[in-house]
Formats: C-alpha cells, structure tokens, sequence
C-alpha cells in the first residue's frame, strides 16, 4: 500500500521538481498537487506537467493534501509554515528537504503547534536551481537523513520513510543537532570553502580572469562547480547552521594552519602521511557507491 496518496509540494525548483517527477514515476496513483511562490516556475511547473495541479496560494494547495512536503529555502519554511497553517488538514503529516534540520524543525514546531512533523533531508543535489533542473533519478542510491523530534509519531516516520524508499533513497534517522554537526562537516564547510577560493581566484588582480579560467584544470573547476550553487540556498543555510558551521571552521582553521606550518618548515613526510590518509576517504566514498569510480569524476577524455 501506498505511504500517501495526495501529496502536496510547496516550493517547486531543483528538489521540489525532483520529488515530483520520481513520485510520477514511482507512485503513479498519487495525487501530486504544487505551488511555488514565483509565478514563472508555477506556469513552468504547469507547463513540464510537474503535479496534477499547481495552486496559486500555499492554502489552496495543502486543503486536500496527506502529506505536505516544505521544498523552499530554509529561511523561507518559517513563512510558508505560517501561510499552510489555516487550511492544513488536521491528519496531515508535514515534511521538509532542508538542508539544515535544528533551526527549521522548531521554525515548523512553532508555526504549525499539534501537527505531524516527519522532518527530512535528501542528501543529493546539483549546483542548478529551478523547475527545469530537477529529474527523477536524483533520489536513487542516495541518503535521506530523518530527523524526527522527541516523541515523533512513529507511524508517520515509518510513512514518510517509506515514501523516501519509494523515490529510491536508502533512510537514516538522527537527532537535528547531530544532523547539523554531520553536514556542517560533509557540506555545508566544502561549500564555504569553495565559495571562498573562487571567490578569492576572481579577486586576484596580478593573475587575470582569463588565466584562472584557461588554466581551471589543474583543480579550480572541481571547486567552481560547487561555488555555482544558489546563492539564497547556501546563504540560507550558513545563517541557519550557524553554530556548527563555525565550529567547523575552527577547526579546518588549525589544521590549515597546521598544514601552513608543515610546509614553511619543509616537513614532508606529515604531507605526505595526511595525503595518504585523505586518498583512502576518497577510495571509501567510491567503495559505497557514492561516487562514479571512474577517473576525473567520470569526465570523459575521448
Ligand atoms: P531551488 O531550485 O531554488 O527551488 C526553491 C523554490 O522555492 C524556488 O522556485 C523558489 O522560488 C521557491 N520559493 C522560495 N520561497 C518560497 C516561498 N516562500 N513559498 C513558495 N515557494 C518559495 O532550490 P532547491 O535546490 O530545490 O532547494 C530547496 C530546498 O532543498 C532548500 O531548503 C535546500 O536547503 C534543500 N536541499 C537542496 C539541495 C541541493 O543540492 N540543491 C539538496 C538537498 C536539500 P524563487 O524563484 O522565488 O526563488
């Protein structure tokens, strides 16, 4: 038996469209209703054939809906929770793909107190945004992490589980904080840091534009494929994770500065030791299907 059979999803860009087109795939009876607050993606979404019905109002959109999934932002699920709460019905389970979990969990809490909230986070994406950019395959093989709070409706995780199942991820369950402290680590640092080092190539005065570019392969384009995600996304979550982030970052701080050290004083066997360790990550990452084994993330070369 299906977990939901009329599901509604608000913000329709790269995740919301993803969920969406991997629901119509893999569920085919659900009904699939959306609403996005920019009227180009709702007459896109309509356009793609996205959902059954695009709604132009947060209300409209959840009246009939089992399940309601928040895919907007992490600083915009405090106003859409707030704009659902009137008309969302009172057997309804309420979901999320943020990317940071404490912050909106209680953001959701507070705006929508007595409801089902099954938080989750689908740890897959691109650097694209919008309607156009999502596809049905991104779930398949990857994690999505639930982070249900204290005293969670076991038979509303055990739904939204299965509907994450369904779309092809492989479930995990963890505490938001824990969560948090996870991907200030797997995520959210790698981002600042490649926000960073482009950012800091581009403001290079005595290396022109054109060389940064020309030469990029060298290592610079794997970072500015990161540095190209949303801006209101990332910045969204650096505001949200903020404790995490900068513990994070504390300690990336000192071991650069380690490594900084390693090199004025010519101390190459700890380069080479911490080269050899963070090759074998990569092998690991490989090992669990995480990533495509061929060499240069799978570019072609022919
Ligand atoms: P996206 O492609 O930019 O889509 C977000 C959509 O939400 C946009 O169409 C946006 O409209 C709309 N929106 C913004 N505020 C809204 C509001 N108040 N009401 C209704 N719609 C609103 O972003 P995304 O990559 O799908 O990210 C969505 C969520 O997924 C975020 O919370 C993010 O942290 C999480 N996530 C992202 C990834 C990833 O790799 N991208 C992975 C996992 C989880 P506009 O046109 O006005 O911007």
């Amino acid at each position: 038996m299906l977990p939901f059979s009329r599901v509604t999803i608000i913000g329709l860009g790269l995740i919301g469209s993803s969920i969406a087109r991997a629901a119509r795939r893999q569920m085919p009876t659900v009904r699939l209703t959306g609403h996005d607050a920019d009227a180009e993606v709702r007459a896109t979404a309509t356009a793609l054939g996205l959902c059954d019905d695009v709604s132009d109002t947060p209300g409209a959109a959840v009246t009939h809906a089992d399940l309601v999934i928040l895919c907007v932002p992490v600083g915009a699920m405090d106003q859409v929770a707030r704009a659902i709460a009137e008309d969302l019905p009172a057997e309804a389970v309420v979901s999320d793909v943020g990317s940071s979990k404490a912050g909106v969990l209680a953001a959701l809490q507070a705006a929508l107190p007595g409801a089902t909230i099954v938080p989750a986070h689908p740890v897959a994406g691109t650097e694209r945004s919008g309607p156009e950019a999502g596809f049905a395959s991104l779930f398949r093989g990857r994690w999505c992490i639930l982070t249900p709070p204290d005293g969670a409706d076991g038979a509303a995780v055990q739904r939204v589980a299965e509907f994450w199942r369904r779309l092809g991820a492989q479930i995990e369950t963890m505490a938001p904080d824990h969560h948090d402290r996870v991907l200030a680590i797997t995520s959210h640092l790698p981002h600042l840091i490649a926000y960073t080092i482009v950012g800091t190539a581009s403001d290079m005065e005595e290396i022109t534009r054109s060389e940064v570019i020309k030469y990029s392969a060298g290592g610079f384009r794997d970072f500015t494929r990161i540095a190209a995600s949303d801006p209101t996304m990332w910045r969204d979550v650096f505001l949200s994770n903020k404790d995490a982030v900068l513990d994070m970052l504390q300690r990336f701080s000192e071991d650069l500065s380690a490594l900084q050290r390693a090199i004025r004083w010519g101390k190459g066997d700890e380069l080479h030791d911490l080269f050899t360790r963070t090759r074998a990550i990569r092998r690991s990452i490989v090992e669990q299907g995480q990533d495509d084994p061929a060499p240069d993330f799978g570019r072609s070369h022919e």
